[in-house]
């Protein structure tokens, strides 16, 4: 990949690739299929947290039954993501690397900080995946580097956590999405909130006006209010041909609404 300068491409599951290439959005002069990379298959788990190696697939992730305890939001998530045939054969470095503003996995990428392991001609490096989206389809992938591994904290037993997006259709990329996640105090109010957003910026955010609502209280129905309208206050997403932005705003506070109440139920 190196040698060609910035042309090549590595290949995961196509899922997104070959559209773009049948589209002429991606014209690569090589293709480097990844397949035979067992190593990026692995899913490991650990006291440590959850690794998914780039080569794990949706359908990887729904069938292994240990991650349902080691990170149930994940796996709430992955659920969401595309058609029964899609999830067979894309991948977790396929969706980091295509960086679509809408896809699930890198907004519980965002919202859990999680780390992603890129290795290039120079080395190995580990980016942050706060950093690591840069814009729709843009990341802080070097044209050499390629992705390994995704690495999410531990996930204590007793959090909360809500996952919820809307679209058109059930597997159709999300109009608006939302992941969240909450510990207890002793005092039986939330504390550590991590809030993200999908599809409602250039790339997957965090929602700190919400997190400030919701650490500190009690899940209730004000505090559910109060967090429904900081995250329509929060994002000022435009118009485009699938919703509008005034649309998404009143949406996203929906599905706030409707995480808390599902993390807290
Ligand atoms: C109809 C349809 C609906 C979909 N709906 C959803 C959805 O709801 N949610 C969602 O999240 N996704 C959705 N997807 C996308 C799908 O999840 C893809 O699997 C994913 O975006 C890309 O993964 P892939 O393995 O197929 O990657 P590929 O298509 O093989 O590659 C995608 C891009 O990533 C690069 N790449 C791949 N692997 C690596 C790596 N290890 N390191 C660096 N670069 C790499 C490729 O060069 C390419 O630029 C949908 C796709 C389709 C066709």
């Amino acid at each position: 990949m190196a040698a060609h300068h910035g042309e090549a491409k590595p290949l995961a599951g196509g899922q997104s690739l070959v559209p773009m290439l049948a589209f002429r959005v991606a014209t690569p002069s090589l293709i480097v299929d990844l397949r035979k990379l067992d190593e990026l298959r692995q899913i490991k788990i650990a006291a440590g947290g959850v690794a998914l190696g780039a080569m794990v697939r949706w359908r990887d992730i729904l069938d292994d039954a240990r991650l349902r305890i080691a990170h149930p939001l994940l796996v709430a998530a992955v659920e969401h993501v595309a058609h029964y045939q899609i999830r067979n054969r894309g991948t977790v470095g396929g969706s980091l690397a295509h960086a679509d503003p809408a896809a699930e996995l890198p907004g519980i990428a965002v919202t859990c900080e999680a780390r992603i392991a890129v290795l290039g001609k120079s080395g190995a490096r580990v980016i942050e995946a706060a950093d690591f989206f840069r814009g729709p389809l843009m990341t802080a992938l070097k044209p050499d580097e390629i992705i390994t591994e995704i690495r999410f904290p531990a996930w204590p037993q007793a959090r909360r956590f809500g996952f919820e997006e809307f679209a058109r259709r059930q597997g159709d990329f999300a109009l608006a999405g939302v992941a969240l996640f909450y510990d207890g105090d002793s005092g039986g109010k939330a504390a550590n909130a991590h809030v993200g957003a999908i599809g409602v910026a250039d790339r997957p955010v965090r929602l700190p006006a919400v997190e400030r609502v919701v650490n500190g209280s009690t899940i209730d129905a004000v505090t559910i209010a109060k967090a429904e309208a900081a995250a329509s206050a929060a994002i000022d997403p435009g118009d485009d041909i699938h919703a509008g932005g005034a649309y998404r705003k009143a949406l996203i506070g929906v599905m706030v609404e409707r995480a808390l109440k599902s993390a807290s139920a």
